[in-house]
């Protein structure tokens, strides 16, 4: 945990979020600035930088955590199928265009036309 950053306050319910999902590895919430007509943002509960300071030994809850992106995904408006489908994305480090220095990972999806973030 960390004091001061903002996704570390959501999950510990200081900040409001849309949750739409929360088990023991991670929080899932809508962003608070849609790029895409799905937008949520999967949150793992401790506080991890970004993927820059993931190792071998976070596979396993790293690889659990991702493994409920689909399900999700399907229960908050993505579409199924092939012509379906979403963007998974993560921003590593300032160059990798990440803005808030707490791993998360963008859920972008929904209805074409959306291009999404270059
Ligand atoms: P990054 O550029 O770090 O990959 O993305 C950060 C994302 O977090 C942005 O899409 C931004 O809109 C979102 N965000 C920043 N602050 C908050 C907040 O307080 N609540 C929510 N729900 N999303 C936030
Ligand atoms: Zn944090």
């Amino acid at each position: 945990m960390s004091e001061h950053c903002v996704f570390c306050k959501i999950v510990r319910g200081e900040l409001p979020a849309k949750i739409v999902h929360e088990d023991e590895d991670c929080l899932v919430f809508h962003d608070i600035n849609p790029a895409a007509p799905v937008h949520l943002l999967m949150v793992p509960k401790r506080h991890i930088v970004s993927m820059q300071e993931i190792n071998p030994e976070d596979a396993v809850w790293l690889g659990r955590m991702l493994s409920k992106v689909p399900q999700i995904a399907l229960d908050n408006g993505c579409n199924p199928g092939p012509s379906g489908g979403f963007r998974l994305m993560a921003n590593s480090g300032v160059e990798g265009g990440q803005e808030v220095l707490h791993l998360h990972f963008h859920i972008y999806g929904g209805s074409r036309p959306w291009k999404g973030p270059a």
